[in-house]
């Protein structure tokens, strides 16, 4: 049995982040990593974007260990929280004990109910390599879900050469994200890279093995493929949190130091259900400047220093040549005013609900994710009319 001042279960990217805002506060106190993991912590957004364009390589991507004192047990699945005892159960049949525990479990990948193994659900370092491995040998790959990871390996794979179809249930690319029209736009995109993108449809069956697999469709399409990749979204891992009896609703309720329903347990990332203050509601974030900046947060929280976690986090993406920053509530059901400097090229998109801006998109428009952030933060109301010029941008 080892004890620990600061125990986390999870090693992504908030884990990381904690330990820096651990070290902010308590150069000393010992510090216990327990993550299914078997790699230390690395940046994620890398494993679908930069990796495949040679922008970034693994050695870059990994999370420099420059704090001491600080044990990794990799490979390992914490299984019971036992609150009373302040102690942590994982499978190898070891014991950890704490005087405060960080819960930043993340998400597991939803699965097909077909497929096993041969799908590769696309999230960590492992699936990343063996996606590359696939790539180098084999040409022709199908990409389940047209969220995040969809867009993005899709591009990734097509930059690399490969023959890719895309399959969504959705009227296509991103469609949770932009309005009806930029969808539109982005499968014509796709499709002028190379990309089959094929909207409206369920996959519902995988046959073959290992490099010669055939997906089946709803309407009886069949998509053959070396390698199958999904991104069909995540569910947060709250077993342990629920199991232990801390409050839990759509993620892990945390005040705003960061603290769940127990005062020495903290919860941090995409696992974590906070109150963000410029959109002034509770919301649970699955991207990475949310994993960095609360993950800070909760390390310097959980040393003793007094922390007030309010933060609106951007995230971002590149597909082909097009990137955005966002901010705030992007949904495509809500009404949005397009600002354009070139269609489809250069502009804001603004996200209105009830005349209050609740999400900004900046497409090709770069350093203007601070401004947005206050502009959703005041809480005026805007005429639709007088949303364009409202970020200036180049
Ligand atoms: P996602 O962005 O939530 O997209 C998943 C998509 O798959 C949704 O559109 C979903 O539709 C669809 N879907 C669900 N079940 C399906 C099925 N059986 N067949 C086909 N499509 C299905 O999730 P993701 O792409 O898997 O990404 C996983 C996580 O990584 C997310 O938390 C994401 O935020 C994060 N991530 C972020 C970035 C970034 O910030 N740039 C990049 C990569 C990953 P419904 O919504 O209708 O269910």
């Amino acid at each position: 049995m080892a004890h620990y001042n600061y125990l986390i279960i999870g090693g992504g990217m908030t884990a990381a982040s904690a330990i820096d805002g651990l070290r902010e506060t308590d150069a000393n106190g010992t510090i216990g990593v327990i993550t299914a993991e078997t790699h230390k912590p690395y940046d994620r957004p890398p494993l679908s974007k930069a990796l495949w364009t040679g922008k970034k390589t693994l050695e870059e991507i990994m999370r420099p260990a420059t704090h001491g004192n600080v044990t990794y047990h990799l490979g390992r699945v914490a299984q019971k929280l036992d609150l009373s005892g302040k102690q942590v159960h994982e499978d190898h049949g070891d014991t950890h004990t704490f005087d405060k525990l960080l819960l930043a479990t993340g998400g597991t990948t939803r699965r097909l109910p077909f497929g096993r193994d041969d799908v590769i659900y696309f999230r960590t370092l492992a699936d990343y390599q063996r996606l590359q491995e696939l790539a180098k040998q084999h040409e022709t790959f199908a990409v389940i879900g047209g969220g995040f990871i969809g867009s993005e390996v899709a591009a990734a794979l097509a930059m690399n050469g490969k023959k890719v179809s895309l399959i969504t249930p959705e009227n296509g690319i991103c469609a949770r994200l932009f309005p009806a029209e930029a969808v539109a736009f982005f499968n014509d995109y796709y499709r002028q890279k190379g990309v089959e993108v094929i909207t409206g449809e369920s996959v519902v069956a995988l046959e073959g093995t290992g490099v010669n697999l055939t997906l089946a469709t709803k309407k009886n399409r069949r998509i053959n493929a070396n390698g199958v990749v999904a991104g069909i979204g995540i569910v947060p891992n709250v077993e342990l949190a629920v199991a232990a009896g801390l409050k839990v609703d759509n993620g892990i309720v945390v005040d705003q130091s960061l603290r769940t329903s127990h005062p020495e347990v903290f919860a941090g990332g995409d696992v974590a259900n906070y109150f963000d203050q410029a959109l002034g509601a509770r919301r649970r974030v699955e991207h990475e400047d949310l994993a960095n900046t609360m993950g800070k947060a909760a390390g310097q929280a959980m040393a003793g220093a007094n922390v007030n976690f309010t933060h609106t986090p951007f995230f971002y993406s590149d597909l082909f040549q097009i990137g955005y920053e966002a901010v705030g509530e992007l949904d495509s059901r809500l009404q949005v005013i397009a600002d354009w400097k070139e269609e489809f090229h250069t502009g804001v998109l603004y996200y209105l609900d009830n005349q209050r801006v609740r999400g900004v998109l900046l497409w090709n428009v770069w350093r203007k994710a601070d401004e947005a952030r206050a502009l959703i933060a005041t809480s005026e109301t805007v005429a639709a009319s007088a949303l364009k010029g409202r970020i200036a941008f180049e």
